[in-house]
């Protein structure tokens, strides 16, 4: 098991199902994809759309591409090619 990282902070969360120990599994809020209160993830730090997150239950340290940041540059530039062709 790993140590917390020193950036673990409980109030900034993730809702993120852990690829190491499934923990979420069977648990209706977890599986309806609402914030539950039993299964979170530390949420580290943020680069973009990439998220580091570090699992509470088994401490596993991974990131997630949220896909948020992938979705404003596209539509930047769907709204900035937009702009251009006037
Ligand atoms: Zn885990
Ligand atoms: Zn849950």
């Amino acid at each position: 098991m790993l140590p917390l990282d020193p950036q673990a902070d409980p109030g900034r969360r993730a809702w993120v199902a852990c690829p190491s120990c499934d923990d979420a599994r069977g648990c209706a809020p977890c599986e309806e994809r609402r914030s539950c209160s039993a299964h979170w993830r530390y949420l580290l730090t943020n680069t973009g759309s990439l998220l580091h997150l570090q699992c509470p239950s088994c401490t596993h340290v991974w990131v997630h591409e949220s896909g948020f940041g992938a979705t404003r540059s596209l539509w930047s530039r769907v709204t900035s090619g937009r702009a251009a062709g006037r």
